[in-house]
């Protein structure tokens, strides 16, 4: 039998190179490492099911060691940081995902998306604009669009905000004429403040135009008119409010009173819608407005209006406002404050009575956030609580 020497030639080398694969791979450390990323990985989902967001990090820095390929980890690594209110570190990880060449251009642009996320949360604004910026012609626009938007309120950038809203609207994202008004208000105030009042005007005559209907507009107009001594011009923009904004009325009733008392010509017309919004729903602000249209000494009629509503709706401010008519005893000397009502028909209230009275109703008077229930004794247009547009309601807590 002839023995075959081709096979031992190649047979050799093979043998040897096989061994040096096999000194320099262990197969178990393989199957280790094979096995231990995922294990970090859903250590780390255990970590944060049961909202242990501390081990979870841990768990999640351990299997970005092993596979510091992977994009998954690093971006659930990333949002966790921020969630955790740990920012620089939230920004290093998104950054060094945007800074891989290797990454898909979907993974690029969500990368990008949270880096935003991140310069938010950290107030770097300046930082989170451009960022933002550049998701425009990605699928992250959108909402990208929508921060930009927080950002420019944020940071009272009212022009900025406006030609972002316009962009909205454009999109067809919903109706933002409402907000664009606001903004407008703002500019007036800013050039109030600076005590530029022909540009001011300028800026609430332009929300108009974008949006009739803005109550805020129409009444901070009125009381720019009433300043320069227009109460005419002020008086129609209220009777305006009356007829587009009707909710609103309760804001402006007290305004219409005061320009009624200083223009004859208007008072009628002023009592008229008055008393037929009080007739259609009894407000505070309605009767309050009503009873100062009436001379001071005819309590009697005064009382008359106060006794109507609380006929209607009992309102403890407003029984509290009747009872004030009675006149107030000074508990020291026994002496009762002229209160024009007939002493044989009532007796005065003791100061105390009349101040833990007025007292008790200052809460019902104020106004109440429909969004987070923040309540105020002053009307916001935007809640200070929850940053939310027109979400005050017009009338008082003791009217809802
Ligand atoms: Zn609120």
């Amino acid at each position: 039998m002839e023995f075959d020497l081709t096979w031992a030639l190649w047979g050799l080398p093979l043998a040897f190179v096989g061994g040096w694969l096999a000194s320099r791979f262990d197969i178990r450390q393989w199957r280790l490492e094979g096995r231990s990323a995922p294990k970090s990985y859903f250590k780390g989902l255990n970590y944060l099911l049961n909202e242990q967001q501390d081990e979870a990090i841990d768990a999640f820095i351990e299997a970005v060691q092993h596979d510091p390929d992977t994009t998954e980890l690093h971006f659930a690594l990333g949002n966790l940081f921020r969630s955790r209110g740990d920012h620089d570190r939230a920004i290093r990880v998104h950054q060094h995902l945007l800074d891989r060449s290797d990454l898909s251009r979907g993974d690029t642009d969500r990368a990008q998306h949270a880096l935003s996320l991140d310069f938010l949360r950290a107030g770097l604004l300046d930082r989170a604009e451009a960022s933002l910026r550049r998701l425009q012609d990605t699928p992250y626009a959108s909402e990208a669009q929508v921060l930009l938007l927080a950002l420019y309120e944020r940071t009272s950038d009212w022009p900025q905000a406006i030609a972002m809203a316009e962009q909205l609207e454009s999109a067809n994202r919903g109706s933002f004429k409402s907000r664009m008004a606001h903004y407008g208000c703002e500019m007036a105030r800013e050039h109030l403040l600076r005590g530029h009042t022909e540009q001011a005007q300028a800026a609430l005559e332009q929300a108009l135009q974008i949006h009739p209907e803005s109550a805020r507009a129409r009444l901070e107009l009125a009381h720019l008119l009433e300043q320069q001594g227009h109460t005419d011009r002020a008086c129609s923009e209220l009777q305006a409010l009356a007829q587009l904004a009707p909710n609103a009325l309760p804001l402006a009733a007290a305004t219409m009173a005061r320009l009624a008392l200083c223009d004859a010509q208007h008072a009628a017309q002023v009592q008229r819608v008055l008393t037929e919004a009080q007739h259609r729903r009894p407000c505070l602000d309605y009767v309050d407005a009503l009873v100062s249209l009436l001379p001071t000494n005819d309590v009697a009629s005064r009382s008359v209006l106060y006794l109507e509503h609380l006929q209607r709706e009992p309102s403890l401010a407003v029984a509290n406002r009747w009872l004030a008519l009675r006149g107030v005893t000074d508990p020291d000397t026994g002496t009762q404050e002229a209160s024009g009502v007939n002493s044989a028909e009532s007796a005065a209230l003791p100061a105390v009575v009349a101040q833990a009275l007025q007292k008790a109703t200052l809460p019902l008077q104020r106004y109440r956030c429909a969004a987070c229930g923040f309540e105020a004794s002053t009307y916001f247009w935007q809640c200070p609580g929850c940053q939310t547009w027109d979400s005050y309601n017009p009338r008082r807590v003791d009217d809802l």
